[in-house]
């Protein structure tokens, strides 16, 4: 018999260390309708306080992939190692939709179960709704079918996948609960052992506008991933990259998915973007034996990003999902552009010393391009373009950045933000470099 709702929560909320049956009777009632929106937010602030023993945490996991199903690609006659990659969330962070088609271009196979936007970091599903037709909660049927056509695909949380990740995420999202250890391995773990992956690396943020900015939280999130995801079978490893700034020139879901497409096209590559993408591609291959060692990896990513195989998955991916079949040849007929577009200078020359990305990642919200409320409709076309990033020489010729809003009054709002959100000085230190630190598995989830 199930434990109610409220005493699972007020013990809990009490510091005690809940049983499997407790998470699992929980966990079920979240996604049967038994448990209230209003408990889980309750749920979600006493683990907040509390904290989980790993023990738990690997029980909240359990239980969060059990909600649904756990695809098995053994029958679907895939040619490659199932692999993925999940970030812990930042600013302008459209790592994603590049590193998928990179590692379907190299030989893996990349069913992708993403999130929307979580607080004031971006949601790699967020920009994917905002291609005109792309289902981002396909059947499992429609889902298998593109990963083996395209060999990948990013998709959500359907009722199939974790659906009980989805609920909770949609709360912590609105309930100042999404800087959690345990509420993040979970959510991130069930979703990704529901994909039936064999190999998954994690870029976990550092930095002010990640979800745990400092160095210690960062890298205790780092090792409770790797020993709760080895435990449960999956290969795995972990990068810390720098969210000191924004990832990348863009800022916001339609310009985000144009600054992807830039990317894979050879268009443009921001340097921070493309060194990111590339380790965290080849820790992928390596892990998924397509690559012998990093250098090799490095080589092949390389290889599919310039003779345009990856930007061919992707389109492949659009396609089998429902998106126009032209995207890459023609982006500005199918992504919404903002009415309003205004460069802001900085309120004085100088160099960049120093962003608080999270102040940007508000700001989109402050926009319109993320949510207050669970059920906010975004504005996908909204955002910040051209992003100055730390060092940069900033001045009348070198905005800030390009602020795409709805209104005048909105964009005047953002642009004040904006110049709030960075520091400008004589000399900077110079960027913290993108990739920081590899964390390695601890011996006893090494090889589970
Ligand atoms: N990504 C997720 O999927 N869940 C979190 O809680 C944070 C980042």
């Amino acid at each position: 018999m199930r434990l109610p709702p409220a005493e699972v929560i007020r013990r809990k909320r009490d510091g005690a260390t809940l049983t499997e049956d407790e998470l699992t009777g929980l966990v079920e009632g979240i996604v049967d309708g038994a448990v209230s929106e209003a408990q889980i937010a309750a749920f979600a602030m006493a683990v907040y306080f509390r904290g989980m023993t790993r023990a738990e945490c690997a029980a909240l996991t359990r239980a969060m992939t059990g909600t649904g199903s756990v695809l098995d690609w053994s029958a679907v006659g895939l040619t490659g190692p199932v692999l993925d990659k999940h970030s812990t969330g930042g600013v302008g962070d459209k790592v994603s939709l590049i590193l998928a088609p990179v590692v379907a271009a190299a030989g893996g196979f990349v069913p992708m179960i993403s999130g929307r936007g979580l607080g004031h970091t971006g949601g790699t599903l967020d920009k994917l709704a905002s291609i005109p037709g792309y289902d981002t909660t396909p059947d499992l049927d429609r889902l298998r079918a593109a990963v083996r056509m395209a060999g990948c695909a990013i998709v959500g949380q359907t009722a199939d996948l974790a659906p009980a990740d989805g609920l909770v995420y949609a709360v912590r999202d609105v309930t100042a609960t999404t800087d959690s250890v345990p509420l993040i391995t979970a959510s991130i773990l069930s979703k990704k052992l529901a994909a039936g992956l064999h190999a998954l690396v994690m870029d976990v943020k550092v930095g002010s506008g990640a979800l745990l900015p400092s160095l210690e939280a960062a890298t205790e999130l780092a090792h409770g991933l790797l020993e709760v995801g080895g435990a449960a079978g999956l290969s795995m490893a972990a990068l810390l990259t720098d969210m000191g700034q924004a990832l990348g020139h863009d800022v916001g879901n339609t310009l985000e998915v144009g600054e992807a497409i830039d990317f894979l096209t050879g268009r443009r590559r921001e340097p921070r973007l493309h060194t990111v993408t590339v380790a965290l591609a080849g820790e992928l291959l390596v892990l998924g034996r397509l690559a012998r060692d990093h250098a090799a990896a490095e080589d092949a990513v390389a290889r599919v990003l310039d003779s345009g195989a990856a930007a061919e998955r992707f389109a492949r991916m659009v396609a089998a999902l429902g998106g126009p079949a032209d995207l890459l040849e023609h982006p500005g007929r199918h992504l919404a552009t903002a009415p309003v577009q205004r460069a802001v200078p900085p309120a004085r020359k100088g160099i960049i010393t120093a962003i608080d990305a999270r102040a940007l990642g508000l700001l989109l919200v402050e926009l319109g391009g993320g949510r207050r409320r669970a059920d906010d409709t975004i504005d996908v076309a909204v955002g910040l373009a051209s992003v100055a990033g730390v060092g940069d020489a900033v001045g009348d010729d070198r905005p800030l950045a390009v602020i795409h809003a709805r209104t005048a009054a909105a964009a005047a709002a953002a642009a004040a933000a904006l110049r709030r959100a960075v520091t400008v000085g004589e000399t900077a230190a110079g960027p913290t470099p993108p990739v920081l630190r590899r964390i390695h598995p601890a011996p006893a989830a090494r090889g589970a």
